[in-house]
């Protein structure tokens, strides 16, 4: 029998960034709160449980202390195909994510960013136009602090949130004011059944809430997109952008200027005042300068937010210059498409170093680029035949190596002043490497030693 319980019981599924930001949120609601993680939960966040005595349980999931929840929180990382979650849908405990979960505790502005490739680039690319706008901001979603632990702990008016297409599969109710969909292109498909139907609707989910006072951007240069906005009668104000045409867009290119054209403002700045460079960086800097436009940041603010941007570690990041040759570290590169658009805005003779876990790569896209600018490609991979077979007619050089510094070691031998050695590696790192980040800093630190 079921004990009469006083409080609502929330159970979240996963002890990481989200799980525990959620389990700190309910905690202050006032829930009953119990976290579980079938895998290890770090000591940083077994120490943020503890302060706020919440219980918890790792290495396993206890169904008896699950099954009773009212209510599951799911960390993204977690597929519903999994038992534990299959047992709570077979109950009809209704699932959410921590996303939709924070969402219902704050009132402040919310503009969310989603989108195959550039999420994290746009998302504090915003965040720093809005600081510099003087506004009372948080950082939240993938990069950063969860969404629930800032609300949980902190008084933003407004949130700037990067979503993955795992956190939008767990929104019901949750709305954005400004939803951005920077572009859609294979990712993830074992999450989704292989198929990319499914994929296209968790990516659209960021649109589903939106009413007439709230803003969906989005590039109309992506076909997958724009194959979907035209079965859909919104109701948001939609602000399109676009490399290709100017008529009906809301930011577009010009010569070699970017013109936001707002409400009948006239902002334009030229591309080579653009703090990031390459052409998916335009697509990333007019979201961001409609964003500000909708946000009614003023015109100076937003250009110098555009042109004084740092950018971000590990996503083509113009590390050091070695003896006449540059060294970028493009570590976040882990499909083929981001790799594309750093092969496009390479304007040198090109070591690419490239490879780890494949995940169904289809490197046809790349030929004309590698052709044309590769001079040597170093694979970085315990697995190398995919790129050899793909590759093996098209770079005069090839070579195989198992670490970074290996491959650093190697780029300094085939290269030569003016040339770019660049780590785009448009796979997954799993084979070598912790993660991405792993694989970027040991990449800058072979750099740093040559
Ligand atoms: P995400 O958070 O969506 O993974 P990031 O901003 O971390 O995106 O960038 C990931 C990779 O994609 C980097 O290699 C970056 O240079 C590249 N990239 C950034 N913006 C875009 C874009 N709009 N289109 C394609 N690739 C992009």
């Amino acid at each position: 029998m079921e004990k009469q319980r006083k409080e609502k019981r929330i159970v979240v599924l996963g002890g990481g960034e989200s799980g525990v930001g959620a389990a700190i949120l309910a905690t202050k609601k006032g829930f009953d709160v119990f976290l579980s993680d079938a895998g290890s939960i770090k000591a940083k966040y077994k120490e943020m449980l503890r302060k706020y005595s919440i219980a918890w349980e790792e290495n396993s999931h206890n169904l008896e202390l699950i099954l009773t929840a009212d209510e599951v929180v799911k960390s993204p990382g977690i597929p519903d195909r999994v038992p534990v979650v299959q047992e709570i849908l077979k109950k009809g405990i209704p699932v959410i994510s921590e996303i939709e979960f924070a969402g219902r505790y704050t009132n402040a502005y919310k503009i969310c960013i989603t989108g195959s490739n550039g999420k994290t680039t746009t998302t504090t690319l915003i965040y720093h136009m809005m600081r510099k706008a003087g506004l009372n901001v948080g950082l939240a979603g993938n990069v950063g602090n969860s969404f629930a632990l800032q609300v949980a702990e902190h008084e933003f008016d407004y949130y700037v949130i990067e979503l993955s297409s795992f956190q939008l599969d767990g929104v019901h109710s949750f709305k954005p004011d400004i939803a951005i969909l920077l572009n859609i292109s294979p990712d993830h498909l074992d999450r989704y059944d292989y198929k990319m139907e499914n994929y296209v609707n968790s990516k659209f989910r960021i649109t589903k809430n939106l009413s007439e006072d709230e803003y969906f951007i989005f590039c109309s240069d992506d076909e997958v997109t724009m194959d979907r906005v035209n079965q859909i009668v919104f109701k948001a104000q939609l602000l399109p952008f676009s490399q290709q045409r100017e008529e009906g867009q809301t930011a577009f290119l010009r010569e070699n200027s970017m013109f936001v054209n707002y409400n009948d403002s006239d902002f334009s700045m030229s591309i080579n005042d653009l703090a990031l460079k390459g052409r998916h960086n335009v697509y990333n800097s007019m979201a961001a300068g409609i964003a500000g436009h909708a946000l009614h940041i003023r015109k100076d603010v937003i250009r110098e937010s555009l042109s004084d941007f740092q950018g971000v570690e590990h996503r083509l990041e113009r590390f050091l210059k070695v003896r006449g040759v540059q060294y970028i570290n493009d570590s976040k590169a882990t499909n083929v498409n981001s790799t594309w658009y750093a092969l496009e805005c390479m304007d040198t003779p090109v070591v690419w170093i490239a490879g780890g876990t494949d995940k169904g790569n289809d490197y046809t896209e790349l030929f004309p680029l590698v052709r044309d600018k590769v001079k040597a490609l170093i694979c970085l991979g315990v697995d190398n035949a995919k790129l050899h077979m793909a590759f093996s007619d098209k770079v005069p050089v090839i070579v195989d190596v198992r670490s970074a510094q290996e491959a650093v070691a190697y780029a300094y031998r085939l290269s030569e002043p003016g040339d770019t050695v660049l780590l785009s590696p448009a796979c997954a790192s799993f084979d070598l490497f912790e993660n991405y980040e792993d694989r970027g800093r040991q990449f800058k630190q072979a750099v740093r030693n040559l």
